[in-house]
């Protein structure tokens, strides 16, 4: 019944990494998604080495470094005091590392980038298209949606998501509400107030709360992400994560980040969740992918760099192990298998280290006065805990 085509769920950024990778290797792709056109919030997304690599063996970075920023430092300050406690060097003895740059780009320029390569290699790309249902059948997949279009394929991708219908028929677990909540927002950079640097990543954090700020497009936006624990959250406030609270929040802080709250978006909040790791993401010949398999807290910048790396092992694992048009279910099998044996420990390992990295920007007493010490007292050049990260 197949008709041969690999069916992605969901066309955001790991969807149509995964559609352009498997389709650069010749396959037929379809990808289905909801919304009626393919689109990001405008917001900005630190990239780093780990999937900047991957974009260029993909023939994107050029334009992706067209489109964003460099960076060359990436820097952390104390959001109390704003003393400067360390940064880590991004520039060419750092690209060299890694292979690959560290790039801040807006949103919506990468979701562009990636469905014209898309259209490029041929990808179908469907909008309007809700998944309602996934079927494994002998030889492949029907997928259904809610406007009764029906699609055959060899296999399925579902990277629908945070809140993936397809997860939930592999488990029950719910995303897990950290209590933080993040403000996002960008501005024209001769807006900005007080002095930027246009070559900086900058981390400012205190107890409960971070700040994070970095120029895109070649330097004329800024681009900020306010982030705070709510107290209406742990005192069961529907409101919770509210302005007020905001505002409550970064009171506390210096001058420079107290600057940055009145250019926030006030009108959209987005609460933090993620979701505790999974032993399997394979029902059938259905596979997870991107957020939909392994939702992150942002503190590593890391979702979609993750997703990234998803669609890129996943398409190698197909090219491994598919090679014929109709290939048999144990060739689906084994290939989908190698996918998320290669993912699952990387991936798992990042979203839990996430966990403790907002742990250590949000501590409070001794604790970040012993964070603040190891911060300062280390080398600009020690990449020894990004290592796993950036270099694997
Ligand atoms: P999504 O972007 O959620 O895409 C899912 C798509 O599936 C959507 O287009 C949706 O419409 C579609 N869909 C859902 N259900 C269906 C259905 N039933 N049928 C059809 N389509 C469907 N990551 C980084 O790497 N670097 C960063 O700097 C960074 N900063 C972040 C800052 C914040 C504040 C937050 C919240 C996250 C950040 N992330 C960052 C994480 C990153 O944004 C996500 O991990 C990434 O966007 C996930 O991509 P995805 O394609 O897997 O999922």
């Amino acid at each position: 019944m197949s008709d041969g085509e690999i069916l992605v769920i969901g066309g955001g950024i790991g969807g149509l990494t995964a559609a352009l990778a498997i389709a650069r290797s010749g396959r037929a792709v379809r990808v289905l998604e909801r919304a009626p056109e393919f689109a990001e919030i405008g917001a900005g997304l630190q990239l780093a080495p780990n999937a900047t690599r991957l974009l260029d063996r993909l023939g994107v970075l050029d334009a992706c470094v067209e489109a964003g920023v460099l960076p060359e430092r990436l820097v952390f300050n104390d959001a109390l005091t704003g003393a400067r406690l360390t940064h880590l060097d991004l520039g060419e003895d750092f690209r060299r590392r890694y292979g690959g740059p560290y790039v801040v780009m807006h949103r919506s320029d990468l979701l562009r980038i990636l469905v014209e390569a898309c259209r490029t290699h041929g990808v179908a790309l469907e909008n309007g298209r809700e998944v309602d249902e996934v079927t494994t059948e002998p030889g492949g997949v029907t997928v259904t949606c809610a406007d009764g279009s029906r699609h055959t394929g060899v296999l399925a991708v579902a990277a629908d998501g945070l809140r993936s219908g397809v997860r939930g028929r592999l488990s029950d677990d719910q995303p897990i509400d950290s209590g933080y909540v993040a403000y996002r927002g960008t501005i024209p950079m001769d807006e900005v107030t007080g002095p930027i640097s246009l070559s900086e990543v900058v981390v400012w954090f205190g107890p409960g709360l971070h700040l994070v700020q970095y120029p895109l497009r070649s330097g004329r936006l800024l681009n900020q992400v306010a982030v705070f624990r709510s107290p209406g959250f742990a005192a069961g406030d529907p409101d919770w994560g509210n302005p007020d609270e905001l505002d409550a929040a970064f009171s506390v802080t210096c001058e420079p980040v107290r600057r940055a709250l009145p250019s926030l978006w006030r009108n959209n909040r987005w609460p933090m969740y993620d979701r505790e790791p999974l032993d399997n993401w394979l029902t059938g010949r259905t596979v997870l992918l991107g957020d939909a398999a392994h939702p992150m807290l942002q503190y590593l910048a890391q979702g979609a760099c993750q997703a990234i790396e998803d669609g890129v092992s996943l398409a190698d694992s197909l090219d491994r192990h598919l090679t014929d048009a109709a290939p048999d279910a144990v060739s689906v099998d084994k290939a989908l298998h190698a996918y998320q044996d290669e993912r699952i420990p990387r991936t798992s390992h990042i979203q839990r280290t996430a966990r403790v990295w907002g742990d250590m920007w949000h501590i409070d007493g001794v604790g970040a006065l012993l964070r603040n010490e190891v911060f300062t007292g280390r080398a600009v050049d020690d990449y020894r805990h990004v290592d796993p990260i950036y270099g694997a």
